[in-house]
């Protein structure tokens, strides 16, 4: 049977799902707007970094212990008000001992594929949680439609790259289509963020943040019509609101826009989660759980003519500077270079030329700290055999998304922007390749200052 209504995937963020109350504010979005009938969680505020350290090397036995303790106290204190609080607790320390299981054996042997078992955790124990909830504030609106949760794993349907899967969309779409699509009428499912199955079995994750994206690939599996982020800010800002106080919303934007804010730092969106909704020309709608009558942002397929729009940023960038005399008039260069990049399934953001050498900058897509080397000693060697290579660490890439082409009062955005930089230090600039962007790298310590000097100059 399928459902009359316009179809809604929905779904909300750790900080949304914090606390109880947090957790009911999400239920009453859901209850009020029948159309939902997809709800993709992530794991609760704080929880998935504990997982993180409880499955890296370096956490000792009674850290793990701590660890686990710790999270036992957010998922009990969010279920003291339920009036079966009982079963919940039984489910929590059931899922506690196998998660207490999996760290003693991931000390014994790392492996990301144990990692990713672990890391599973948090959107499981939040989304039984969630389910709870939302049956019990349904049960007091006369709602008809079943409430249940459905284990991600059935559904997302990823290759084996721990800690990175990627989603294998036929498998999706075939599951989807036997499993959700044909129950929405009088069902209402909530799901795992973040977590998906390979073919062997083993769990995966979809990368840090990765909730959104699982939310955007069930909305296209399901041919939804709106996806929903609910997040901890009112919809997508012309710049972080927690790096510049007086960042302003975005009612609207274009997919191109806001794709390029993901893709250059804007947390408030995984990079990948608009591939689907471009792809399958879903409705996408961001905003704030904790306060769904501000408004938010709607995303669009219209261009803007409004020049700059915002400003992005992210933190622990590496700049490989490749050096050599032979480059000099002659041809293969770059491609013996970006042959041994992708060998390492290394991928390049930013690159800038000249005579005898070339800089760029790599993607750290596992969000690695400033400390990890995201250049394998491996590669460093195989690119040494033919240049000279300089590593660059403790850099941002600040990028300023918008239409570049635009007229920004009444003189040429890239002039404006240009003349706010004049007095701050500048280690590389990308202008050129798209007209939505312009890429900077600066020191990461001078990096928060800057976005809020541009900010501040060119939205006044
Ligand atoms: P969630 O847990 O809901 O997925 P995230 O923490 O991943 O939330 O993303 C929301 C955060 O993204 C905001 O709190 C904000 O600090 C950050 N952010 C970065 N850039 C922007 C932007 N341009 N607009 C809005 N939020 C942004
Ligand atoms: N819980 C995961 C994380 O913290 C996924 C997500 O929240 O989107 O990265
Ligand atoms: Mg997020």
């Amino acid at each position: 049977m399928s459902l009359n209504l316009p179809l809604t995937v929905a779904k909300f963020g750790g900080t949304s799902l914090k606390d109880h109350a947090a957790m009911l504010r999400c239920a009453d979005i859901v209850l009020y707007n029948p159309s939902i009938r997809v709800v993709v969680v992530s794991a609760s505020a704080g929880v998935t970094n504990m997982l993180v350290e409880l499955a890296s090397r370096e956490t000792s036995v009674s850290q793990s212990n701590q660890l686990i303790a710790d999270i036992r106290q957010v998922q009990y204190s969010i279920i003291e008000p339920l009036s079966d609080k009982l079963e919940s607790r039984l489910y929590i320390d059931n899922q506690l001992d196998l998660l207490k299981d999996l760290a003693k054996e991931i000390q014994v042997q790392y492996s990301l594929k144990l990692a990713d078992e672990i890391l599973a955790f948090g959107e499981r124990l939040s989304s039984y949680i969630f389910t709870k909830i939302l049956i019990e504030q349904a049960n007091t609106k006369s709602t008809s439609v079943k409430i249940s949760c459905i284990d991600a794993r059935e559904i997302i349907a990823t290759d084996s790259r721990f800690s990175h899967a990627r989603p294998d969309l036929q498998a999706i779409k075939a599951n989807t289509d036997v499993k959700l699509s044909p129950h929405l009428a009088d069902n209402l499912y909530v799901t795992q963020g973040f977590v998906g199955q390979d073919q062997f079995g083993n769990t995966t994750t979809l990368g840090r943040g990765g909730s959104d994206f699982s939310a955007a690939l069930l909305a296209e599996a399901v041919s939804a019509d709106t996806l929903q982020i609910w997040t901890d800010v009112a919809g997508i800002y012309s710049s972080d609101p927690r790096i510049v106080t007086n960042a302003k919303p975005i009612k609207t934007i274009s997919f191109n826009e806001a794709a390029e804010l993901a893709t250059f730092g804007a947390k408030v969106l995984h990079p990948a989660t608009l591939l689907p909704a471009i792809r399958a020309q879903i409705d996408v709608f961001v905003g704030s759980s904790q306060s769904p009558e501000a408004g938010g942002t709607k995303l669009t397929n219209q261009i803007s003519t409004s020049g700059i729009r915002a400003i992005a940023l992210r933190e622990n960038q590496t700049l490989v500077t490749l050096t050599s005399p032979n480059m000099l008039l002659a041809s293969g260069f770059l491609a013996r270079v970006f042959a041994i990049l992708a060998k390492y399934e290394l991928s390049v953001d930013l690159i800038t030329t000249s005579e005898i050498s070339v800089a760029l900058t790599l993607d750290n897509v596992n969000g690695s700290d400033e400390n990890e080397n995201i250049l394998p000693h491996a590669c460093i060697i195989e690119l040494e055999d033919f240049c000279g290579v300089a590593i660059e660490k403790q850099l941002s890439l600040i990028a300023v998304i918008g239409n570049h082409t635009a007229q920004h009062d009444s003189q040429s955005t890239t002039g404006h922007l240009f003349s706010s930089l004049s007095k701050h230090k500048i280690r590389m600039i990308c202008h050129g390749a798209s007209k939505h962007n312009i890429c900077f790298l600066v020191k990461q310590s001078d990096a928060k200052e800057i976005v809020a000097s541009i900010h501040d100059q060119i939205f006044g």
